[in-house]
This record gives C-alpha cells, sequence and structure tokens, in this order.
C-alpha cells in the first residue's frame, strides 16, 4: 500500500464518475475482500484507489412493482437480512458467501468487479435474467448480465465505468441455489448452481458457476424442465425429469481440471446438484400453503 498514489473517496455518485473520468486508471474498492487481498499479497498495485463506501446510492436497494433495484454497495449480510423473500436465491447464495465477517464487508458489486466465474451472487443474477447498471460521465449502460462477463477477471466495464446496480425481477416462484466445495464455510465453489421457477410464467431459469470460463446458462435444460413440470397439476417431479434435467445442465458446461477439482467430478457435481434443486424448488410449488418450513 505504500506506493499507491492516490485514495479518492467521493461523496456522491455524480463526484465517483467525475474521478473515474479523470484517474481511468484507479480502481474502485468496495468491502475490499477481494481487492486487499490482491494488495497484501503483492499481485495488484493500483495507481489510485476509489473508495465507493461513502456514495449513498450504492449502497441502498428499491423495490418496485416487479423487481428489486440493489445498488451494488450493498453488502450480502443485508440481501439475507432484508431480501429473503423478494430474491430469496440470491439471498441464498449470499448465506453460503464466506464469513459473518466477508459478508457484512462484500457486496454483490464486488463480486461483479471481480467477475470469477466462482462468484458465488452471479449464478442467480443471470438464472433470473438480472440486468447490471453501469455508469460514467458518458451516461448511464444496462447490461443483462449475461453480456456483462466476458471471462474469469474479464468484463465489458470500460475504464471510466462503474457499477451502479444490478436489477433483478422479485421472486415469483421457488428460488435455490447450491454449491459444491471441498469444505461447508468459506470455500470457494468447485461448482454452483442456481434454479428459480416462475408460476407466473411456467418457467425454470437455471445458471451454473466454476464450470466454464463465465457462468453459464443451460438453456435447453431450462426449455426441458418447463415443457415437463406439472404446472396445472402441480403433480411431484419424476425421477426420470430431474434426471434429464440435471444432465442437460451438465451438458450445457465446460469444467477444466485445476487444483480444486477435475473437469468430470464438475460435471458429475452439477448434474447431481441441479437435479436436487430442481426437486426442491418443485416441491416448494407444490407444498401445501401453511406448511412452508416443514422440509
Ligand atoms: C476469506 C474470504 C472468503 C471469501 N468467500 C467467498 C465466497 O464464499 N464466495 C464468493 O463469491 N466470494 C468470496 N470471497 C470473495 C469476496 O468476498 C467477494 O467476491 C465479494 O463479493 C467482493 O466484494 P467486495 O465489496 O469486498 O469487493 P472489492 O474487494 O472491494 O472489489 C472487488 C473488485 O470489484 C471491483 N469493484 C467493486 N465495486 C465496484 C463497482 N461498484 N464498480 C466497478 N467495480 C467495482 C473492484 O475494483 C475490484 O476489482 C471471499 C473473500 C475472502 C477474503
Amino acid at each position: 500500500m505504500t506506493d499507491t498514489a492516490a485514495f479518492l473517496r467521493p461523496a456522491t455518485l455524480d463526484e465517483a464518475c467525475e474521478l473515474k473520468a479523470a484517474h481511468p486508471d484507479a480502481t474502485p474498492i468496495a468491502g475490499g475482500t477481494d481487492l486487499m487481498v490482491g494488495l497484501n499479497f503483492g499481485h495488484t498495485r493500483p495507481a489510485a484507489l476509489l473508495d465507493l463506501t461513502a456514495v449513498p446510492e450504492l449502497r441502498a436497494w428499491r423495490r418496485t412493482d416487479d423487481a428489486v433495484e440493489l445498488g451494488a454497495g450493498v453488502p450480502y449480510a443485508r440481501v439475507v437480512a432484508e431480501l429473503g423473500d423478494d430474491l430469496p436465491g440470491l439471498a441464498r447464495a449470499s448465506r453460503t458467501v464466506g464469513s459473518p465477517q466477508i459478508r457484512r464487508r462484500g457486496t454483490v458489486g464486488g463480486n461483479i468487479g471481480t467477475s470469477s466465474p466462482a462468484g458465488d451472487a452471479l449464478p442467480s443474477l443471470l438464472a433470473d435474467r438480472a440486468v447490471i447498471e453501469v455508469r460514467s460521465v458518458r451516461g448511464v449502460r444496462q447490461v443483462p448480465a449475461g453480456e456483462f462477463f466476458l471471462g474469469p477477471g474479464r468484463n465489458v466495464l470500460a475504464d471510466d465505468e462503474i457499477v451502479v446496480s444490478v436489477r433483478l425481477p422479485r421472486a415469483r416462484g421457488p428460488q435455490q441455489f447450491a454449491k459444491v466445495g471441498t469444505r461447508n464455510a468459506m470455500v470457494i465453489a468447485v461448482a454452483s448452481v442456481a434454479v428459480s421457477l416462475d408460476l407466473t410464467a411456467n418457467a425454470v431459469a437455471c445458471a451454473v458457476g466454476s464450470a466454464a470460463p463465465t457462468v453459464v446458462v443451460p438453456e435447453p435444460a431450462e426449455t426441458y424442465a418447463a415443457d415437463h413440470l406439472d404446472w396445472s397439476g402441480r403433480t411431484p417431479l419424476h425421477p426420470e425429469v430431474a434426471a434429464r434435467f440435471g444432465e442437460l445442465v451438465a451438458e450445457g458446461t465446460s469444467p477444466i481440471d485445476d487444483v480444486r477439482a477435475s473437469a468430470d467430478y464438475r460435471r458429475h457435481a452439477v448434474s447431481v446438484v441441479a437435479r436436487r434443486l430442481l426437486g426442491w424448488a418443485w416441491a416448494e410449488a407444490v407444498r401445501p400453503r401453511g406448511t412452508e418450513g416443514t422440509r
């Protein structure tokens, strides 16, 4: 840190954009739970830090009729505490991030900025077709989450842009998330899956993390499940449908062998987790009213 040239601390969003335009090589910092690790290990030496923690617009969320606009600087602990009803999938994913300390500092915007395929917030954003709002002095861009990430650590942000918020539809049915790791907590996902049901549109959404260079959306699996669930009768999920869904989700991935797992293990884990999540989500959908929370 000693050779960091400048520490910029805007108090408004406009000021943040002006500073980013004037210092395009400044690195934004929110919770610092990714950035400070890189700094401490000497992996990154930003010319300047743009501290976003005093920008009130980034630390707020807003509910509209059908969506939630989540400020980039809202930490996971608040997603868990405040948005479990509106965004149950993202809240479940947030609950799996790090430790209580990391969840109080770490933000969804930071997860987006890091752009790791293992980021736990990202599968829910892609499954639910979230839209990421980015801003600069040049204006505002609304980027679908599915178009934002280009590869590990790479995204479409220009040098003068910052992430302002992410817009997610409010849940219209059960949403599930699970990750596979080498232990239960404080672990980078070996594979992660988000599944959402839309009981109004009779649709299934899914996204997979840590099993390709970016989080992927297995559209054939989504279509297959939507076509094979009994939306009107709400009869139990047939095991063959669940298993085929899992296979199709795994077919949509392109995992690699690395220190955490082999590609074969990842593919297998994805198919098992996807099958289970569809089963859990459908069980919630068919459960008689008043028996929520009995699983
Ligand atoms: C012990 C530990 C455990 C962890 N466990 C998990 C885990 O289980 N799951 C998981 O997904 N992650 C985990 N992480 C990683 C980290 O906590 C998350 O990625 C978190 O979301 C980062 O958010 P942050 O606010 O701390 O980001 P920062 O570290 O502040 O920033 C991360 C990156 O995003 C950029 N950035 C931040 N905000 C913006 C913005 N508004 N606009 C543009 N760019 C921005 C920064 O420039 C930087 O490149 C862990 C980290 C630690 C240290």
